[in-house]
């Protein structure tokens, strides 16, 4: 029998990680490090954020470009359509494809801090799961699918089959969306996002293994089948800790927040992180429904490397979570 992550033995449960584009030219060569040592786990895919209205276009598709270039790891671009023309939105995509770039995370984003609460001036497109229809159309127009003929064969044809981005996944909240009105309404919109055509849903970060697998339960039973990859993230300094708090909206444990607060050295700091989030991921894991995990890094490999080596997911994955096909697959591929 295969030894699973939760009782340490070896074994092939897909791993991914998060970047962020970097800042600075000594940001970029210190991050060229962090990609080889997570290379080195053989990662699913490494997704790279966008900034939302297009701040971090460039820095975003040079990172990633890097990864598709220098190792032998996905590269998976974030996307946001938030205060995009479709025209703009329609460009973005194109020259993602065109760089290469086949896997994306198709994201509405927020709109500026300051914004009144409502979609005033979002753009053309309004959720996650519009963006997601616009992938596979764009993808569509560029290798249309179809009848062809067969060369050297007079009047011979053939069906092409519509080739697909590899993975289009989207953003999933088992919190809550900050907007969201009720729990229902979350799993409503990423159902919405299933039928457009995802293929993977990744969660926003959550403190409580419960409310994963509460989330997750919630999802199937409204008729979701699409996997639901955990986002994990070791959080190693209190900085760090209110940040993604004013980021996400999530509220971490008190007790954690204590521990890290009070805690003046940096190493026992680390520590507190990196148990923390590998016994979440354990229990997320022992729940039974989790694809994979995926890994927020803030950049630095040292804690996320020291997750999964404590759970004892260093050995290479095989691949895991990006074959499912969709009610939209099924329904545009016979
Ligand atoms: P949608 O799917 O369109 O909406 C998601 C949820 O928002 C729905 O469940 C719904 O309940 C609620 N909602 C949306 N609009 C309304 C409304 N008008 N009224 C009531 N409820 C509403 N942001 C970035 O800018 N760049 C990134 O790279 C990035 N990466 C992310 C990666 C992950 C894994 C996650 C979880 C989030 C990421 N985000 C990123 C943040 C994301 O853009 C925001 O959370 C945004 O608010 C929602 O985006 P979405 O794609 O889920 O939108």
């Amino acid at each position: 029998m295969a030894a699973t992550a939760t009782d340490g033995g070896d074994c092939r449960l897909p791993i991914s990680f998060e970047l962020l584009p970097p800042r600075s030219d000594a940001a970029a060569l210190a991050l060229g490090r962090t990609i080889d040592r997570l290379a080195d786990v053989q990662p699913a895919f490494i997704s790279v954020t966008f900034g939302a209205g297009g701040s971090s276009r460039d820095r975003s598709l040079t990172l990633l470009r890097y990864i598709r270039e220098q190792t032998e790891v996905e590269p998976m671009a974030h996307l946001t359509c938030i205060g995009s023309s479709y025209a703009e939105a329609n460009q973005l995509v194109r020259e993602f494809l065109d760089a290469g770039i086949t896997s994306f995370l198709a994201l509405r984003g927020d709109p500026p801090a300051g914004t009144a609460g409502d979609d005033a001036g979002t753009g053309d497109l309004s959720s996650a799961a519009e963006l997601v229809q616009l992938i596979h159309r764009v993808q569509e127009e560029r290798e249309p699918f179809g009848q062809f003929g067969i060369p050297g064969i007079p009047g011979a044809s053939a069906i092409r089959t519509r080739p697909r981005p590899e993975r289009v996944a989207v953003a999933a909240f088992p919190t809550g969306h900050p907007r969201s009105r009720s729990a229902w309404q979350d799993v409503d919109a990423l159902l919405a996002k299933e039928v457009a055509g995802a293929n993977l849903a990744i969660t926003q970060l959550f403190w409580h293994a419960d409310d994963y697998l509460g989330y997750v339960e919630r999802a199937r039973a409204g008729g979701v089948t699409i996997p639901i990859l955990p986002g994990i993230m070791p959080v190693t300094t209190t900085a760090r800790l209110r940040r993604l708090t004013e980021l996400t909206g999530v509220q971490p444990p008190a007790q954690l927040a204590i521990d890290l607060e009070i805690e003046p050295d940096a190493e026992a700091q680390a520590e507190i992180g990196v148990s923390f989030a590998t016994e979440l991921a354990r229990e997320v894991l022992l729940g039974g429904d989790a694809p994979g995990l995926h890994l927020y890094t803030f950049n630095r490999h040292e804690a996320v490397l020291g997750v999964i080596e404590r759970l004892g997911l260093s050995e290479p994955a095989a691949p895991g979570f990006g074959t499912h096909r969709t009610t939209h697959e099924r329904n545009t591929t016979k």
